[in-house]
């Protein structure tokens, strides 16, 4: 055991995986990925999911006058709410 390098589990990893693409790291050079086809598919995953996220986002805007649609749905809510109280 000794004289090893520290491995650490799945779920160690896994644990600190959106931490680690958050901060902007480059996740692919992790230790643990050079030894690890579990994780290494994992992330191959999380990064086709990050990229169709990002297109949906970068290619549908929300329409200017949503929040006042949301806006004025919840007045028209509450305003019936306050006909049934009366
Ligand atoms: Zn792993």
């Amino acid at each position: 055991m000794s004289g090893e390098p520290k491995q650490i589990s799945c779920a160690e990893f896994q644990s600190h995986l959106s931490e680690l693409i958050g901060s902007g790291a480059d996740v692919s050079a992790h230790p643990h990925l050079q030894n690890c086809a579990l994780c290494q598919a994992l992330l191959a995953d999380l990064q086709t999911i990050a990229d169709a996220a990002r297109q949906l986002f970068t290619n549908v805007e929300p329409p200017d006058d949503l929040w006042k649609q949301i806006e004025s749905a919840i007045e028209k809510e509450e305003n019936e709410e306050d006909k049934d109280t009366h």
